[in-house]
């Protein structure tokens, strides 16, 4: 646990979500890992230019693990209860594999069914290509057989050679993830 106890600090968490799936408020300056735990799934929220009253309100009234960069913010965080988690470190990877670890999550899983809109957090939902007609550059529409659209923001979204580096990207949190339980086994 050492080397995970020096990069990033966390609130202890009152139980573990084994079959729970956690909501996160993620605070100004981590706006990629907020992305990428949408793109994952979690249900997360991203706020910025908020005072930290706001920010530990909202935590607290929407049971969200809050997830910061700022000490002073996190040792609010321990004093009223609320579950944080502090990224110390610039590591995108070391950080969302730390977090989930934390949570009781032993690994990810890239699954388009319960992905996120990583810009807004609104629900996406399946589409025909046809659907689309006019709508999308037709090279897209030919190319690609499966398609999701926001229900928050309308944004489209479709499988394309992104989603390969993101299955490389979920391959090299979950083995940080299983560093990082090893270590607290020790
Ligand atoms: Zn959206």
């Amino acid at each position: 646990m050492k080397e995970a106890v020096s990069r990033v600090r966390s609130a202890e968490p009152k139980h573990k979500f084994k079959s729970y799936s956690p909501s996160f408020l993620v605070d100004a300056m981590l706006g990629d890992i907020a992305r990428k735990l949408r793109i994952f799934g979690y249900d997360t929220l991203y706020v910025k230019d908020t005072s930290d009253k706001s920010i530990l309100e909202i935590a607290s009234r929407e049971k969200r693990i809050l997830l910061t960069r700022d000490k002073e913010l996190f040792k609010r965080v321990v004093k009223t209860g609320i579950e944080g988690v502090l990224l110390e470190q610039y590591d995108e990877i070391d950080n969302i594999a730390y977090t989930l670890s934390k949570y009781g999550i032993p690994c990810l899983s890239f699954n388009t069914g319960i992905a996120r809109c990583p810009c807004c957090n609104g629900i996406l939902t399946f589409k025909e290509a046809t659907e689309f007609n006019g709508s999308l550059p037709e090279k897209i529409i030919k190319n690609h057989r499966v398609f999701f659209q926001c229900l928050n923001c309308d944004k489209i979204y479709w499988e394309g050679k992104h989603v390969s580096r993101l299955h490389l990207l979920v391959k090299k949190i979950n083995n940080k993830i299983r560093k990082f339980e090893k270590e607290s086994a020790n």
